[in-house]
């Protein structure tokens, strides 16, 4: 297989030189346990994989996308007294987004596309302040927001519902997308514990959950009847509609984005 020359760890100079790229595709993960059953590497594998398999697809559609090394990192802040979690801050995720988008606006890349795997990772207010202060054209993904209609079809009951975090859906990506790495037979429920004081269990009202007491095993949804053919299913769906805004974005004008 030659390299990919829309996948930057394997593209090689000449490649990008003869065919350059005009948006740029950020994964962006975390690492952090899922359940008993996953990698801590879920959301780092969901992200990459899928910024590949769509920047292809929309490459053939004629666009000119650049899948960038993955961030592995993401805010984990209620889940550090699990083993070896790293969390990084708003901070952090600011300097890493702002120092990617100025170098590549040096290389008259001037669209971006984050591919968020991560539910506690929150770009808003940092996009907000960087398309303001640069002129980027940023936009955000959260892929598992994209199909909500497929994910309700395909995890309706019997199944278990999709759940938020190493439930149904997210567990069916992983064995078809490394079937290696995932041993269902040790998956816990993925029961939650709602939070003590009830006004905190009303629509519009928020605070971050302390993941270890309100998910004793991590994971939220029940993960126990996933399987690669929904995983498959959802994944394609997902892939299918970030090659469509890939295409749509790096063919748009700049007259066509909100910035000129
Ligand atoms: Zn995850």
């Amino acid at each position: 297989m030659p390299p990919r020359s829309h996948v930057l760890l394997e593209a090689n100079y000449r490649q990008l030189l003869d065919d350059p790229p005009n948006v740029a595709v950020l994964p962006w993960g975390a690492t952090e346990a899922h359940n008993y059953h996953m990698p801590h590497g879920t959301d780092v594998y969901e992200a990459q994989l899928l910024a590949e398999h769509a920047a292809g697809a929309a490459a053939k559609q004629g666009a000119k996308p650049i899948v960038l090394p993955v961030v592995p990192f993401g805010n984990d802040g209620q889940q550090l007294d699990q083993v070896a979690t790293i969390s990084i801050g708003t901070a952090t995720a600011m300097a890493i987004l702002s120092d990617v988008v100025s170098s590549l606006q040096k290389q008259n890349i001037d669209k971006l596309v984050i591919l968020n795997a991560h539910g506690g990772n929150e770009f808003k207010p940092l996009v907000r302040d960087l398309q303001a202060e640069t002129g980027m054209f940023i936009v955000v993904v959260n892929f598992w927001q994209l199909i909500p209609d497929l994910v309700n079809k395909i995890f309706a009951p019997p199944g278990n519902g999709p759940g938020d975090h190493a439930g149904e859906l997210e567990t069916a990506l992983m064995p078809h997308l490394t079937p290696d790495l995932v041993a269902l037979d040790q998956a816990g429920p993925g029961a939650m514990h709602d939070f003590a004081l009830k006004t905190l269990r009303q629509s519009g009202v928020w605070t971050p959950r302390p993941w270890s007491a309100t998910h004793p095993d991590t994971g939220a949804g029940d993960p126990r009847k996933a399987t690669a053919d929904k995983g498959k299913r959802c994944f394609e769906a997902m892939s299918e509609k970030v090659a469509a805004l890939l295409a749509e974005v790096s063919q748009a004008s700049k007259g066509q984005l909100p910035y000129v």
